[in-house]
């Protein structure tokens, strides 16, 4: 192996600690910095992420209520909900867990969030902030990601980086963050016709499509910065990412683990968010 391992794990763990001071310093002011978290319905994975959220800020001084609401809540009750926590000052960020049910519009029930709230970064404001360049809240996966390469050093300015996939709460942000740094976007997606060729002259790969390891060492120039957001099970049932780690990290000068890499910073960024939200807050 040649590759540096960018461990996700210890930057999270660095910048909880560094978080957990700041959240000290405003408890200190008597503005504990308040997170809210709804989750609508019993998904298992959801049910694992929001307790994760909720254990994380417990360990940070971050003040954290769960609202589990049943699968059958209307659009109409939650969104009451969420205009009561928008009302209450002792709540600084809100994040409604994704998916929802079928029944309930994900993006009327975001949009109703208070974009000084909107911790998640998905609000049209977010989005609307990052392409304009204002200031607003970045989506915690790709601003993790930018942590991260700012921790290997990577020299953005002039870059060339790929970006694989192109959803609302990775790709996208991911692209335009990499932009602000002056680095060179491509963005490709299902329909992009010769990946290879892409990742093949890219400086910085990020792969966030949700397909076991199809990045393979072969794509991968040699010194690239290959960062893998994806959670995927390999065929034994192990978690894995997008990109096939051993054949990479033969190629690669930076990667990130599965787990252990993205996930941890996707965590530690929303507490960065809801300290942050508390301080604008003032
Ligand atoms: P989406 O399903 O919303 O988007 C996937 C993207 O990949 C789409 O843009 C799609 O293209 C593209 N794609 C699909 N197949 C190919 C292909 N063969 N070649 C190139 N591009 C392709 O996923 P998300 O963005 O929400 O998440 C991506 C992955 O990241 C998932 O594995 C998810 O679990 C993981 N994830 C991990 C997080 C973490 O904290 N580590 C946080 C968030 C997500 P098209 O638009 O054309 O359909």
């Amino acid at each position: 192996m040649t590759a540096n391992i960018l461990d996700g794990a210890a930057l999270a763990k660095s910048i909880r600690a560094d978080m957990a001071r700041r959240a000290a310093a405003l408890a200190a002011q008597g503005r504990q910095p308040g997170l809210a978290v709804i989750l609508v319905g019993d998904d298992a994975a959801s049910s694992v992420y929001v307790r994760n959220k909720v254990k994380d800020c417990e360990e940070s001084g971050i003040r954290s209520t769960l609202d589990r609401l049943p699968a059958a809540t209307t659009q109409e009750a939650l969104l009451a909900r969420i205009r009561a926590l928008n009302a209450d000052p002792a709540v600084h960020g809100i994040l409604v867990q994704l998916p929802l049910p079928v029944h309930i519009d994900p993006h009327t029930v975001i949009e109703t969030i208070s974009p000084e709230k909107d911790v998640d970064g998905f609000h049209v404001a977010s989005a609307g902030a990052l392409m304009t360049g204002q200031r607003g809240f970045l989506p915690c996966t790709p601003y993790g990601v930018m942590k991260m390469l700012e921790h290997a050093g990577a020299q953005l300015r002039g870059a060339e980086a790929v970006v694989i996939g192109r959803s609302n709460i990775v790709g996208k942000p991911q692209a335009l963050l990499l932009l602000q740094a002056d680095a060179t976007v491509t963005i490709c997606h299902s329909r992009t016709r010769d990946l290879a060729a892409h990742t093949r002259r890219a400086d910085i790969v990020v792969a966030a499509v949700g397909r076991a390891k199809m990045i393979t060492g072969d794509m991968i120039k040699p010194g690239a910065i290959v960062i893998d957001v994806g959670m995927n099970r390999d065929e034994h049932g192990k978690l894995c990412g997008d990109v096939d780690f051993d054949s990479t990290a033969q190629v690669a000068g930076w990667i990130t683990p599965v787990p252990g890499g993205v996930g941890p910073m996707t965590r530690a960024m929303l507490l960065v968010n809801t300290i942050e939200a508390a301080e604008r807050a003032g």
